[in-house]
């Protein structure tokens, strides 16, 4: 079995359930940490800072260096910083991508007129919250959505994620959002630059076909899929371009290791 320098973990359906831990997956980053190898975990989860992400993870007992955790929150506010530098931005969202804004110096702005967009999953949400980003696109900002997951699972449902709510702009304005995070492989490509990895080090780990298995087959690196979460196993391996590995959980994953 192939061994990787660069294990990039999903979170959501992968590390965890919503307030569910899943042990398997636990289990494994504990076993490479004690092999001397700090995993990445790379979400599409704009609502929460680094700093929130770290806590979460370590109420599953993962302790995470900040400079492993990767969100399309940080990512979005990096991508319109460099493609639209000094101009002005509305952002509709969470702390994650306000935080990340602010970070990296976007020049904010409340108002419906607006240069950008930026759009990620307020869960506070109101009919005039999605007014009034349909009023900043129809006004002629450059949309862009940190994510395009139309659910994520939480305990035994799924629940409306960021995708669900820019489609519903986008059916409003007819402007199609640019998305940032998975499938996209703008993160894997952060943690590549950053830490000087080549492809064939790197593995993505994660339940999603469409965001988490497209991000690593888009990037161009081994991909291993688990099921436990959105996709189930025969759903991903009738794919056109099935993950490199299908397994059940990381355990098995583990026990496929030592063959
Ligand atoms: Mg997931």
């Amino acid at each position: 079995m192939k061994q990787y320098k660069a294990y990039c973990f999903d979170l959501d359906g992968t590390v965890y359930k919503g307030k569910d831990v899943i042990d398997t997956a636990v289990a494994y980053i504990h076993m490479l940490q004690a092999r001397g190898i700090e995993p990445f975990y790379v979400t599409n989860n704009s609502s929460k800072t680094t700093a929130q992400i770290q806590e979460t993870l370590r109420a599953f007992r993962i302790e995470a260096p900040a400079t492993h955790i990767y969100s399309s929150a940080m990512a979005t506010a990096q991508y319109v910083k460099h493609h639209y530098p000094n101009a002005s931005v509305r952002v509709m969202g969470e702390d994650g991508i306000r935080n990340a804004a602010q970070t990296v110096g976007l020049q904010l702005v409340d108002g419906v007129e607006a240069d950008v967009f930026v759009m990620g999953i307020d869960r506070q949400l109101t009919y005039t919250t999605l007014a009034d980003a349909c009023k900043t696109v129809q006004n002629g900002a450059a949309f862009v959505a940190t994510n395009e997951d139309v659910k994520f699972p939480a305990e035994q449902y799924f629940l409306p994620g960021n995708g669900s709510l820019a489609r519903l702009v986008q059916g409003v304005t007819g402007v199609e959002p640019t998305y940032i995070g998975k499938p996209s492989p703008v993160m894997l490509e952060l943690i590549a630059e950053t830490f000087g990895y080549d492809k064939s080090d790197m593995v993505m780990i994660g339940d999603n076909y469409d965001t988490d298995i497209l991000s690593g087959i888009r990037f161009g690196i081994d991909t291993i899929h688990v099921n436990t979460g959105v996709t189930s196993t025969e759903a991903a391996y009738a794919k056109e371009q099935p993950p490199t590995m299908l397994v059940e959980n990381m355990m098995v994953y583990a026990e496929l290791e030592k063959e």
